[in-house]
């Protein structure tokens, strides 16, 4: 049958609290796939109780964990990065049966994912603290790195494992143990993921997971003393509500929210580069990212040759079944997504925009994927973030005015140009209001990288070390009579 496990015991449908499974009881959650729009699983619907029992378990398990030296924690993690990699194919397949994205994009999903907890498998090592120069002889100042304590992670269903794996590797790495709350559309990945953790050797209580009521769970996270830090990735409108939230217990916070990316075509861009970079960068899983471009500025002496040959290239791109090869791009997560996309681009030809090439939705939750030209600032699809397979070209003359649309947003997550020229990429890449910035490609998310945004897009870094530091505070000891 379709997406059949070779491993089913991956298919987990309970959640982990404290080292025990708890399965569905009464108003279960039910998962869909967004293909044949079939339920699929059931999943438990806990609240702010069971968010509690997680809490003390976490809290419980704190100090044994972070009394372990950082290269046990590191081996562990290694571990679960292995296994990860082992059941890259029945991960991949759990992603494309509840998320409905491409089978290529699943199985890049699973290997980007699985590389967070290598790199923060071997980052654990690297936390080094400092000897500081005394004021005053006979004193030894010294600064040390201790993780923050019991960490809640709240993650959207667009990267079902790795939104979740850029939280967990960096946190468990520093000695922290946590508490995580996958979307309803996508719990069953992360409960998978939470299996191969236990296989892996995280001792109970280290790493728990709750499905349910986002509210109620969000709020007895946020109302915990014992939480001290909330790493959230969603959109904007919920994570100001989470930070604040989180303002009376004073916790640490990294918001990774929603953008609005240009990409921008300057006149001396090679062509080639430019609409391969993209392609990557709009449709990428079905164009549901949050650094997805979101705005194609080009400028007007490379503009028709452009718009023509990346409608081409959109014209030639399938959407279906996940499953199949010839899919490009799977269906769109839920009715509400598929909506917003149509309402985007209705909104545009209203206004005056064209279709270049693609166009229209399918059965289901299928958008098929499509280049619209003549786009302008005020509409809609320029405005808020689409997340989905519709491409918008405007045209721009002056470099400095193709600056300014970028920054034109409240936004500030993923940019992208393109450009040959290197006074104009230095340029460029200087004044643009981003936390991230593609010169000459559209794929730039590695775990080796910080990522994050500026901005309404959010506070703090994931990926790299800057990633780990999240997870720790700064101890100053200062011994005198020594
Ligand atoms: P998306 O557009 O990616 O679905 P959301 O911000 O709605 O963005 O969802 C991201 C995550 O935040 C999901 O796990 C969702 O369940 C959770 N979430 C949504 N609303 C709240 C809330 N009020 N409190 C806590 N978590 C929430």
């Amino acid at each position: 049958t379709r997406g059949k496990l070779d491993n089913q015991d991956l298919w987990v449908t309970g959640n982990l609290i404290g080292g025990e499974w708890i399965s569905a009881s009464g108003d279960a959650l039910e998962v869909d796939d967004p293909f044949t729009l079939e339920v699929i699983a059931e999943v438990p619907n806990c609240g702010a109780e069971e968010t509690g029992r997680a809490i003390e378990a976490a809290s419980d398990a704190f100090p044994g964990w972070a009394d372990r030296t950082a290269s046990e924690r590191g081996e562990i993690l290694h571990d679960w990065y292995r296994l990860i990699m082992e059941n890259r194919d029945d991960l991949a397949r759990i992603m494309v049966l509840e998320n409905g994205k491409a089978w290529s994009d699943a199985t890049s999903e699973v290997e980007y994912g699985a590389g967070f907890l290598k790199f923060f498998a071997q980052e654990a090592t690297r936390m080094l603290g400092e000897i500081i120069p005394a004021n005053t002889p006979g004193r030894r100042l010294l600064a040390t790195r201790e993780p923050v304590g019991v960490c809640a992670a709240i993650t959207p269903w667009n990267f079902p494992l790795a939104m979740l794996t850029r939280k967990v590797g960096p946190a468990l790495a520093a000695g922290c143990t946590m508490v995580a709350k996958p979307a309803a559309a996508t719990p069953i990945t992360a409960l998978a993921f939470a299996k191969l953790g236990q296989k892996a050797g995280v001792p109970d209580g280290v790493f728990n997971i709750v499905t349910g009521d986002a509210k109620a769970i969000g709020g007895a996270m946020t109302e915990a003393f014992a939480v001290r830090k909330l790493s959230f990735t969603g959109s904007t409108g919920v994570g100001v509500k989470l930070y604040e939230q989180c303002a009376a217990t004073m916790k640490k916070t990294s918001l990774e929210l929603g953008g609005n990316a240009p990409f921008i075509v300057f006149d001396d861009a090679d062509l080639e580069t430019a609409v391969e970079s993209a392609k990557t960068a709009k449709f990428r899983n079905s164009g549901q990212t949050c650094i997805a471009a979101n705005r194609f500025l080009v400028q007007a002496g490379i503009h028709d040759e452009f718009v023509e040959a990346f409608g081409k290239v959109v014209g030639d791109m399938q959407a279906g079944d996940g499953f199949e090869d010839s899919s490009d791009i799977g269906p769109l997560i839920d009715k509400d997504g598929k909506d917003k996309v149509e309402e985007h681009r209705q909104n545009a030809l209203d206004n005056g925009a064209r279709v270049v090439a693609g166009g229209g939705s399918g059965d289901g939750r299928i958008v098929h994927p499509t280049l619209l030209a003549d786009v302008s600032p005020d509409m809609q699809i320029s405005c808020e973030e689409t997340f989905g397979p519709v491409a918008a070209v405007m045209k721009f003359d002056t470099v400095d005015e193709g600056i300014r649309l970028a920054n034109d947003t409240e936004f500030g997550l993923a940019s992208y140009f393109c450009s040959r020229n290197p006074a104009t990429i230095a340029r460029v890449g200087r004044e643009l209001e981003y936390g991230m910035v593609g010169v000459n490609t559209g794929l730039i998310s590695t775990p080796h990288a910080p990522f994050g945004g500026v901005k309404m897009s959010g506070l703090g870094r994931e990926g790299s070390h800057h990633g780990i530091e999240e997870y720790l505070h700064v101890k100053y000891l200062c011994e005198a009579g020594l």
